[in-house]
């Protein structure tokens, strides 16, 4: 199965068992580390695929972009098999890990997308769940042949991080900069911040970047990889202007997010996320925007 990028310092596989629970495994000569964890109830079946792509090496790192039931419930299941290796994440993100209502919550989340995937039955670890090591923008983490530089990405959520691998000229993005949803569209993951969301992704337009490693995709190079700050920002303004000119125009939040949906709800996007996580998300990003942009207090009539 596995999906591989390979150059002469690093390979790149997605370990990830179902869609949407993606999982990208890094292997340099000297050592090792999973981008991302995946879901809790297939986790055991993503650790079978990353033992078969390290032929009895161990895994060194969990690297933890943030603290999403869908990226982070998976880092538990590693420490029970590699009984060395050390979860990152940010000093944020390893504050929501502490928190028994937030670890409720990936709980419900994991049971629901668990039947969506049918896996009846799985095992229940995540009050085990934490960070390791805790980083913030400039810290480095020490892989020998290749280094990655931590960048602070708030706005999908605040605890999200980016890695940059300057021996690679390689960005693993966070969700603060989308997800591809056809060509030239990304769809939009700022649930916490618009312009902060924009800032990230205006950041990324400057750095030096040849290979991207995003969440859900795997690495992208050449053209997708050049295209995509823009292709970003791009996006990320229709969605905002949409947001913003329905609600100019009195329609309904519902209305709206049907907007939303026709645009952004790709066939891209719905392989990695069901309806109902669709409608969550918009949930939180509609009147956020409108709130922000518009610096309303109260979102008016949103919702009636
Ligand atoms: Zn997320």
């Amino acid at each position: 199965m596995p999906d591989i990028y390979r150059d002469n310092i690093i390979t790149v596989a997605n370990v990830g068992a179902v869609p949407g629970g993606d999982a990208f495994l890094i292997i340099t000569d000297k050592k090792t580390a999973l981008v991302d964890s995946g879901f809790s109830f297939c986790a055991e079946e993503m650790i079978q695929n990353i033992n078969s792509l390290l032929e009895g090496r161990s895994l060194d790192y969990v690297l933890l972009t943030h603290s999403h039931y869908d990226h982070a419930s998976g880092s538990v299941y590693c420490r029970s098999h590699f009984k060395d290796v050390k979860i990152v994440a940010s000093k944020y993100a390893s504050m929501v890990f502490s928190k028994p209502s937030a670890i409720a919550v990936m709980r419900e989340m994991n049971d629901s997308a668990a039947l969506h995937y049918g896996y009846p039955d799985w095992e229940d670890k995540l009050d085990e769940l934490e960070a390791d090591i805790t980083v913030c923008e400039g810290d480095v983490i020490d892989l020998e042949d290749i280094s990655l530089q931590v960048i602070d990405a708030p706005g999908h959520t605040r605890c999200s991080i980016a890695f940059y691998i300057p021996q690679e000229k390689m960005l693993i993005a966070s969700e603060t900069s989308g997800c591809i949803a056809g060509e030239h569209l990304v769809a939009p993951c700022f649930l916490v911040g618009y312009e902060m969301s924009i800032e990230h992704i205006k950041r990324l337009m400057n750095m030096d970047i040849e290979k991207l490693l995003l969440p859900h995709r795997g690495v992208v190079d050449g053209e997708v990889c050049r295209d995509f700050p823009a292709d970003a920002l791009r996006s990320s303004e229709l969605l905002k202007d949409i947001i913003i000119g329905d609600y100019r125009m009195g329609k309904t939040q519902d209305e709206i997010t049907e907007h939303y949906k026709s645009v952004f709800f790709t066939p891209e996007i719905q392989r990695l996320q069901p309806p109902k996580a669709f409608y969550l998300n918009a949930s939180y990003i509609v009147p956020m925007v409108i709130k922000e942009v518009l610096n309303k207090s109260e979102p008016g009539k949103i919702g009636e």
